[in-house]
């Protein structure tokens, strides 16, 4: 616990030539910080519907460590008639609930080992208790809550976050974790350390728990901001990306084809789809819709995308794709929907569509908006042809 020590000198030193901290203005500063915090929490959870189960477990870990906070006997919160031992416990509760909540809130299996360390400990302590060994129990709460504040940081660590979420989950949330795991063992190992302990460290232990509980209402506040963004980008029904997503990635494929990347757009409409509502009703047209767009989805490279264009008819958006390339996709996709009949009340519905299909080539100066009215105008010959069948620049007479 070298950094203990260490933190101690030099707080202890600054201590006698700076402001003195005053104990009861520390723990109530600390005490408001756990009291708003879930507060917030409820507020987010209860109120927003922001991530409403991981809300209340960080909520409940909140209210269960407010009276546990140390306050160098300047307070008679607990009467002595309880066991000196039960702030312990309920802090370690209070590390259980928030275990539990940043698992939630970041959709993460429960760090289990952790939990069960937890459980182990506490039944330790239970014994501890039942052979009146106040010390035992305090070490064995503490070394609880090392290993569940470790066993969190742990799970954040092994998380498969990417992006924004990467640095924070990976870096800003295990870092105050593994502070408090440091502070929790060196209550255990070094009991004068308790008895000196300095208000300085007692500040910057809030400090830990402010930065925890930021870092974590961040992730909240992302988590809601990733869900408007898939609401703004994304259609209700089936999934696909809407006309406005569809726009933004068709300007990002126009700047690369200006560095020499080529892209591929299939426009498929659903063949006599109006046939599916006339005969099972608007419901059946629905899962017609949502049972093609996965199926599109399914077929498809990461990369790719699939956008419905309105009512039945979806385009998909092919980066670095050839003609010859994209006119074998669309065959592919055009037999998987003649082989996959809707199935709806015991009966048997048909599926097909029809296929326009263009891509962009060498030194090709048509806009994007070109594009999609050139593969309009091949969907539109593949259903004078008969429907179920493609049409592309390559049917297409010169
Ligand atoms: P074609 O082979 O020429 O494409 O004929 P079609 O019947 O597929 O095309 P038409 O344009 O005549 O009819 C499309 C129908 O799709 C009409 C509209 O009521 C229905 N529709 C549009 N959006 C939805 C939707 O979200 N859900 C359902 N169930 N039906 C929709
Ligand atoms: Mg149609
Ligand atoms: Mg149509």
């Amino acid at each position: 616990m070298g950094w203990r020590l260490l933190a101690h000198c030099k707080l202890a030193a600054l201590e006698q030539r700076m402001i003195q901290l005053d104990p009861l203005t520390l723990w109530t500063a600390a005490a408001v910080l756990h009291g708003f915090a879930a507060l917030v929490w409820a507020l987010l959870g209860g109120f927003y519907r922001i991530a409403p189960r991981a809300s209340m477990w960080l909520c409940i870990g909140e209210l269960l460590m407010l009276p546990t906070l140390d306050c160098q006997g300047c307070s008679t919160a607990w009467p002595d008639a309880l066991a000196p031992w039960m702030p312990s416990l309920l802090h370690l509760a209070g590390l259980l609930a928030m275990a539990l909540g940043v698992a939630r809130l970041l959709r993460l299996a429960p760090p289990k080992p952790a939990l069960w360390a937890g459980l182990a400990c506490s039944l330790l302590l239970a014994l501890c208790a039942v052979a009146g060994s106040t010390s035992a129990a305090l070490a064995t709460l503490a070394a609880a809550s090392a290993l569940v504040c470790m066993g969190i940081a742990a799970t954040l660590w092994r998380s498969s976050a990417s992006g924004f979420l990467s640095t924070w989950v990976r870096v800003a949330l295990p870092l105050p974790l593994l502070l408090l795991a440091a502070d929790s063992l060196a209550d255990m190992t070094l009991p004068w350390a308790t008895e000196a302990h300095s208000p300085w460290l007692a500040l910057l232990m809030t400090g830990v728990h402010l930065w925890l509980t930021l870092s974590l209402m961040t992730l909240a506040v992302h988590r809601l901001w990733l869900r408007i963004l898939h609401l703004s980008q994304h259609d209700a029904l089936t999934g696909a990306l809407n006309r406005r997503a569809l726009e933004e990635r068709l300007s990002q494929m126009q700047a690369r084809q200006r560095r020499g990347e080529g892209f591929a757009w299939i426009a498929l409409d659903i063949d006599h789809f109006k046939h599916i509502n006339d005969q099972f009703g608007h419901a059946a047209g629905d899962a017609a819709l949502q049972q093609v767009s996965s199926l599109l989805m399914r077929q498809l490279r990461a990369g790719d995308a699939v956008a419905r264009l309105g009512g039945e008819e979806f385009g998909l958006l092919l980066p670095n794709t050839g003609l010859a390339e994209a006119v074998a996709l669309a065959e592919r996709l055009r037999q998987a929907l003649a082989g996959q009949p809707l199935h709806w009340k015991n009966q048997a519905w048909p599926i097909s569509a029809s296929f326009g299909v263009t891509a962009t080539g060498n030194g090709d100066a048509r806009d994007s908006a070109d594009l999609l009215s050139q593969a309009d105008r091949l969907l539109y010959q593949a259903k004078q042809a008969g429907r179920n069948c493609i049409r592309s620049d390559l049917t297409e007479p010169a």
